[in-house]
């Protein structure tokens, strides 16, 4: 209770000049080669290629310049990495110029080319989250359209033996499953299918909740929907005042969710430095619509600016069904350590 007081007093006094984002995306590119339906990318028209060379730089420039202390970067917003056959030059050149930030990167590992998967280990990650979602190749088929769950498990034993025999032991493999109607049943299965990975140093495997994306897309398939929630009462969202993502377009926005730029606060090319970006009018008008609870519509639709009170025995029994061996509180994942778990 009390940090929960502490934390609204934070949002309700939030300097942008004196607070820098403790997490950045950077889309890298913003192309996938799955459809997955829980995946508010495959709904949007606004589909996006890979990060210009200039873009990328000029985040990475801004940052090391203005946030040399940033605490996580994470290399996805809604693209699959290994589609660009040069991420680790990308990467590599961002890990020279910030040594102390922790490199993350979410990954499906879907495509049969071991020789891209193996470049994972190179550039200098310190986490690789990879989201199978599935635990046999029908229940894949059905949540990571156009991939395949033999070559998925076969990237990854490839990768993690690859990182034995490099010994990167310091890059953390954690493999997941994000729960779903499909999924949440079959959590066991799931451990069980993938249970090798624990034979491996420095892996997990662990659980996640599938979130509403904010209404992005259909509700039916995800466990926490705001528009289910039969009694609820609205709550400031933190991420606005701890984010920043910047598409593969340039486009920064305040929420990594945020598939078709609702929450855009400005251009990373034409707008000023990134530390202007987040400091900007726009910016902080958002910001002061979450404290008056009355955000951007994106935000109204979202489970995270909800509190669920809907009693227990009216929420959807399925879920009081489901086995967690390590239920990963937030969904922004990828600085994961035990500390943001329920075990
Ligand atoms: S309420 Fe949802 S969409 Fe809005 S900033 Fe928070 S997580 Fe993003």
């Amino acid at each position: 209770m009390i940090a929960k007081l502490k934390r609204l007093q934070q949002y309700y006094s939030f300097n942008p000049k004196t607070t820098p984002p403790q997490k950045v995306f950077v889309e890298i590119t913003g192309a996938c080669n799955l459809r997955c339906p829980l995946c508010p990318r495959t709904y949007s028209n606004n589909k996006r290629g890979n990060m210009p060379k200039e873009v990328f730089e000029k985040v990475i420039v801004d940052i090391t310049r203005d946030y040399p202390d940033l605490k996580l970067l994470g290399f996805h917003m809604f693209g699959e990495i290994t589609m660009r056959n040069d991420f680790d030059v990308f990467v590599s050149w961002a890990r020279q110029k910030l040594p102390n930030t922790h490199f993350g990167i979410s990954t499906t590992v879907s495509l049969e080319k071991k020789e891209v998967v193996a470049k994972l280990l190179l550039p200098g990650f310190d986490s690789i989250g990879i989201w199978p979602d599935g635990f046999s190749n029908d229940s894949y088929a059905k949540i990571r359209t156009g991939g395949s769950f033999t070559t998925v498990k076969d990237n990854i034993r490839f990768l993690l033996e690859e990182r034995d025999r490099l010994k990167k032991f310091d890059v953390a493999v954690h493999v997941g499953i994000i729960k779903n109607m499909v999924n949440q049943d079959s959590t066991d299965k799931f451990y069980e299918s993938f249970q090798f990975v624990e034979k491996f140093k420095n892996t997990s495997l662990v659980t996640v909740d599938s979130i509403d994306w904010a209404g992005q897309v259909p509700a039916e398939n995800v466990l926490h929907a705001a528009k289910d929630y039969i009694l609820k009462i609205p709550k400031p969202c933190s991420i606005p005042f701890e984010m920043l993502a910047v598409s593969a377009t340039g486009d920064a926005t305040l929420c990594c969710i945020d598939m078709n730029l609702e929450l855009k606060i400005g251009n990373i090319m034409s707008d000023g430095s990134i530390s202007q970006i987040w400091a900007s009018e726009r910016a902080e008008a958002i910001r002061s619509s979450m404290k008056r609870l009355s955000p951007p519509v994106l935000c109204k639709k979202c489970h995270s600016f909800y509190k669920d009170l809907t009693p227990w025995p009216l929420r959807n029994r399925k879920r009081l069904k489901i086995k967690n061996r390590h239920l990963i509180k937030s969904f922004f994942v990828d600085g994961l350590n035990r500390k943001n778990m329920f075990l």
